[in-house]
């Protein structure tokens, strides 16, 4: 196997209401017939769902195991539906209150993303996008409940052989990989996709106050991809990865362009998160603020990491300012408000 499928794998495309389009779940074969994901909870993915088994010979209830690769509404959507069906659920164990929702975790969600909105800037219009991550998953996914926590390290069975878990937080805090060693395959969520730079989406992590930082978080995730000897990676959307190294490098470089060019504009003048996201992106539409947010306050976050940005505290919002000036000249020179920090 050079750049196919494995024999034991097939892979069922199924619609999503989202931008991204279709999500790719992989059926492994054999003793254990197991789903990497399942596509959201609407009748056009069920039936294709069906359709897709159908192709493979098996029905709904034949699928012993569900494994998500994190806890977003496109790869776990149908989740209770086939654990109604008799499969049990894997994921990572941060994915367990966003997946099941009970209403003291959505509380605690929506009080973290509206905490984070206005820190980047978005005024009373936090509340309104904290509450539409809630809209969503009601709409898009039914609650299921994690049977078995797996985590880095850990090996399950899955079709005939045994596969590795890594966890790989940063497009999601819960997001895992299945990685089998006999022919070097990885089936790896969102962490890497072909045709677009995942995001790091800033989501909180479950038990902790603190806001991550996504895009520290995914680089690393990213960075470990290189010495990990894949021949071929399955992704959540899109084509196979057949040379992850080069595309790793590419995504890892991106983000550095990125960065540079947010700094840029810090440079001349002081900016919020929300300011920032109009400017890199003036044509954004208003569902994907929240993504264009977690992209601004990712590559913030890395700035920061290098001195080359500071944040500044200001009410519950946070301004951003450069550190130095463009020859390289010591902090706070070119800001007259350097002395509120
Ligand atoms: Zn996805």
């Amino acid at each position: 196997m050079l750049s196919g499928l494995p024999e034991d794998i097939a892979v069922l495309t199924l619609p999503t209401p989202f931008p991204v389009g279709d999500v790719n779940c992989y059926l492994i074969k054999g003793d254990v017939p197991t789903l990497v994901d399942t596509g959201p909870a609407t009748a056009e993915a069920r039936q294709a769902l069906e359709e897709g088994l159908r192709r493979e010979g098996l029905g709904l209830s034949d699928l012993r195991q569900v494994v998500l690769t994190h806890a977003h509404v496109d790869h776990y959507g149908q989740a209770a539906m086939l654990q109604d069906a008799g499969a049990t659920l894997l994921a990572h164990p941060h994915a367990t209150d966003p997946v099941a929702e009970p209403e003291s975790y959505r509380q605690w969600r929506r009080e973290f993303y509206e905490r984070f909105y206005r820190e980047a800037g978005l005024g009373r219009e936090a509340t309104v996008l904290a509450g539409r991550y809630d809209l969503m998953t009601r709409r898009w996914a039914r609650p299921a409940r994690v049977d078995r926590q797996v985590d880095d390290g850990q090996e399950i069975v899955a079709g005939n052989s045994t596969w590795q878990v890594l966890y790989l937080p940063g497009h999601s805090v819960t997001q895992i990989g299945l990685y089998r060693e006999r022919d070097r395959v990885l089936v790896a969520g969102d962490h890497l996709l072909a045709h677009i730079s995942s995001n790091a989406f800033i989501e909180p992590v479950p038990g902790s106050p603190d806001r991550p930082r996504s895009l520290l978080t995914y680089r690393l995730s990213l960075m470990r991809l290189l010495g990990l000897d894949v021949d071929v990676v399955l992704p959540g959307h899109g084509r196979r990865v057949v040379d992850h190294v080069e595309l790793v490098k590419r995504r890892l470089s991106f983000h550095e362009e990125r960065a540079e060019l947010i700094r840029r504009q810090i440079q001349s003048h002081a900016s919020t998160a929300a300011e920032l996201v109009h400017a890199v992106f003036p044509h954004l539409k208003p569902d994907a603020v929240a993504l264009a947010i977690s992209e601004i306050v990712g590559h913030l976050d890395l700035l920061v990491e290098r001195g080359l940005v500071a944040a500044t505290p200001t009410g519950d919002t946070v301004t951003y300012h450069a550190t130095r000036d463009e020859r390289g000249g010591m902090p706070g020179h070119t800001h007259h408000d350097e002395a509120a920090f």
